[in-house]
């Protein structure tokens, strides 16, 4: 664990006792004695868990939490308030400005160790999907994610046997959320059960263990990412710490606090959209680096990192696998006599017929221009040949439409086909041969396949 932590308080030893405590486990520890330098260091030092003092002369603990939480360069650290004991205004107030969790001093070892553990988890996730979705914005294909979200609104469940106590939790949660307990849960499709953002446990159940089901949630694939708030005792130390040994989110005690309980379901699910924000951001980026922007095939780099492994099972004594390269024909008269977007029109309807024309697990792609590469793993030189020619056809006996108008115009294209060998075969060769045959077809009069010379 090298989790780096940064521990703010303005009275020296009780930064020299965190630092200690902190450091035997491995932490790596940095320091401020202010609120002002908090939020330098933060900045240049990109801490993983920022343990904050509420009370500092000069910025206080929650000026200096806003100002973090504002900032998009610190925004994603968690901060932990350290507070005075049972100062309720203080706990709520830190939640209000953004806190996502706060310890009570004298700070407990344990709970300090759980929540920096767990936070530094999901500043682990969050920084990975972070640098992430940096990538896909520098080649323009991403937004940022925010998280300015106001944590509203989302379908929270309830898990709580007692009549009376789920019964007033969802009174409470009502004002902000979409709570629900869980016999409605029970009617509710998939999809419905799919779309719950937060689950609040309770941990004092007779019908069911709290514990066990929270357990079991992160256990599941489906709900891995599930955020929990587990309700515990007041005092019961040992069950809160098992609670977050098992991966519970956040916890609450008994007596419940309205105003604390909503501002940590806030908070959860501020947390948890940001990180669905960034996950699929991250997906997003994935998807359009492998796609070709005009018409939505995979692109040359995605074909051409296929095509190796793809060479590599067939030498290991699969079937063959068979290319093809089509290139359309006399391509830069459309352009020349209707214009580039009528081009456009033509390389886009060329793209849904060459698609439509393949199954499933071929692999057709835009490899440049108005060139297109067809991968077809398992299919024999004989068999290619056939599918080559059912393309040329259904380009040639078919109208392509261009313009708003959707003037018809007649498209050829000329098809050069080439098997991978057993041998020599790597990519670049394989669609050096198709190439070739591409040129033999276009030499001999084009619209016609021929396939790579034996
Ligand atoms: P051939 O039959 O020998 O293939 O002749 P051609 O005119 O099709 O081939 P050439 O390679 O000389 O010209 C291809 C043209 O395709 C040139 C280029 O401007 C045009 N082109 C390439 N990409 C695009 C595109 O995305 N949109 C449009 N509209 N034109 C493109
Ligand atoms: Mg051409
Ligand atoms: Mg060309």
């Amino acid at each position: 664990m090298t989790a780096r932590v940064l521990v703010v308080d303005d009275v020296e030893p009780n930064v020299r006792l965190l630092e200690a405590k902190l450091q035997h486990e491995y932490y790596t520890v940095i320091t401020a004695f202010s609120g002002e330098q908090a939020i330098i260091r933060a900045q240049t030092d990109n801490p993983d868990v920022i343990l904050l003092d509420v009370m500092m002369p000069g910025l206080d603990g929650f000026e200096t939490c806003k100002r973090l939480k504002e900032d998009p360069r610190t925004r994603h650290i968690p901060v932990v308030m350290v507070t005075a004991l049972d100062q309720r205004q203080d706990r709520i107030k830190g939640l209000s400005v953004g806190a996502d969790d706060f310890l009570s001093k004298p700070i407990d070892d344990v709970a300090l160790l759980a929540r920096v553990r767990s936070l530094s988890r999901f500043k682990g996730v969050t920084d990975e999907l972070r640098n992430r979705e940096a990538v896909g914005k520098k080649f323009g294909v991403i937004d940022n994610a925010t998280n300015r979200d106001n944590g509203q609104g989302a379908r929270v469940l309830i898990l709580e046997d007692d009549a009376k106590r789920s019964e007033r939790l969802r009174r409470t949660l009502e004002t902000e959320q979409r709570p629900m307990l869980m016999e409605e849960a029970n009617s509710l499709g998939p999809d419905g059960q799919a779309s719950v953002e937060l689950m609040v446990v309770s941990t004092s159940g007779v019908a069911f263990d709290g514990l066990r089901l929270a357990a079991h949630i992160r256990s599941q694939s489906v709900t891995r990412n599930l955020p929990i708030l587990a309700i515990v005792d007041q005092d019961d130390r040992q069950l809160s710490l098992r609670a977050l040994e098992l991966g519970v989110n956040d916890i609450i005690s008994r007596p419940i606090d309205e105003e604390e309980l909503l501002a940590r379901v806030r908070t959860l699910i501020k947390r948890n959209r940001y990180v669905e924000s960034l996950r699929s951001n991250v997906d997003q980026s994935m998807e359009k680096a492998v796609t070709d922007q005009l018409t939505g095939l995979h692109n040359r780099r995605y074909m051409e990192s296929q095509l190796g492994g793809l060479l590599e099972r067939a030498k290991r004594g699969g079937a063959p696998v068979s290319v093809l390269i089509a290139d359309i024909d006399h391509f830069k008269r459309v352009n020349d006599l209707f214009g580039h977007d009528a081009g456009d029109d033509v390389i886009r309807q060329f793209s849904e017929r060459l698609a439509s024309n393949f199954r499933p697990r071929d692999l057709a792609c835009r490899f440049g221009g108005e060139e297109f590469v067809v991968i077809m793993p398992e299919t024999l030189p004989e068999d290619a040949m056939i599918i080559a020619e059912r393309l040329r056809v259904s380009i040639a006996t078919e109208p392509f439409y261009i313009g708003r108008n959707r003037d018809q115009i007649d498209i050829t294209c000329s098809v050069g086909v080439a098997v991978g060998s057993q041998l020599d075969d790597r990519p670049d060769r394989l669609l050096k041969r198709a190439d070739e045959a591409l040129y033999s077809a276009k030499q001999c009069g084009r619209n016609r396949v021929m396939a790579q010379a034996a």
